[in-house]
């Protein structure tokens, strides 16, 4: 099964449609690189697929649920297996590193001793043990957003949503960063939808390619048959 399926969907904020009659499917263990300039509805997607939003028209499938059809409390299951990671980083500022990957795994009530242990094999799968003490604002830019990738494993999830995540890193850094959503995704299965307005981000680990412009999908497929059109 995929990990997410639109089916015509689409979302108006009044006369404005933010997104067009999109119809797409990201299969399991996939990376989907979901390109477009602004405005041109990726960060409506983003919360079509994550719940926040429901579609003016169409039906959304994340998993074996179609969420579209689910009530608010019916939802909540569904986002836990959705981990997101943002353009700046989103981070508590007052939270250490450590604090900040426990996070989910408190409010999902997860024992000290358990959430300890996971929060170590977290940072030392994202190359930062050393710094669980440290606070957000000690880390550097990709420092940061590995703290953001290892804090959105925390709860284990099927599928993780990158909005813009390296839109605020410099190249070497967003190349440290895309190299580790790679191993996400090759050592942990994890589906990747990495929304982006970077076509390097995209060419560099996406397999499928997902082109929207004013809301639409302009064109989708393998990642060399969208860039070696001529
Ligand atoms: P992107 O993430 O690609 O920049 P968005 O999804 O943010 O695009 O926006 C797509 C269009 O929808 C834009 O014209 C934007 O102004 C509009 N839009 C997005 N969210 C809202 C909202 N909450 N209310 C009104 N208009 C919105
Ligand atoms: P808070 O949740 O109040 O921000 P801390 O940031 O001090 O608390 O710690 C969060 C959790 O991370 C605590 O349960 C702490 O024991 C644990 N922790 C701190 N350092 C490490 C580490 N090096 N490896 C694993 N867990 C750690």
């Amino acid at each position: 099964t995929a990990s997410v399926r639109l089916e015509s969907v689409s979302k108006a904020y009044g006369a404005v449609r933010a997104v067009d009659d999109v119809s797409l499917t990201v299969e399991r263990g996939s990376i989907v690189g979901v390109i477009g300039y602004s405005g041109a509805g990726k960060s409506t997607l983003v919360r079509l697929i994550n719940g926040l939003e429901r579609p003016t028209s169409g039906r959304v499938f994340v998993g074996d649920d179609e969420i579209t059809a689910l009530s608010e409390r019916r939802l909540r299951p569904v986002r836990r297996g959705i981990g997101m990671i943002f353009q700046q980083f989103n981070l508590f500022r007052s939270r250490t590193v450590a604090g900040n990957v426990g996070y989910p795994l408190r409010v999902a009530g997860v024992p000290k001793a358990e959430r300890d242990a996971r929060i170590a094999r977290l940072l030392e799968f994202v190359g930062l043990l050393e710094k669980a003490h440290a606070y957000p604002e000690q880390l550097s830019g990709g420092q940061k957003q590995r703290v953001g990738i290892a804090r959105a494993l925390a709860t284990d999830p099927h599928l993780l949503l990158a909005d813009e995540a390296t839109s605020a890193l410099d190249p070497e850094t967003t190349a440290d960063v895309l190299a580790l959503l790679q191993r996400v995704n090759r050592e942990l299965g994890i589906t990747i939808v990495l929304i982006t307005h970077e076509m390097e981000a995209v060419r560099a680990i996406a397999d499928r390619v997902v082109v929207m412009d004013g809301g639409r999908v302009v064109e989708q497929g393998a990642l060399y048959d969208v860039f070696a059109s001529p």
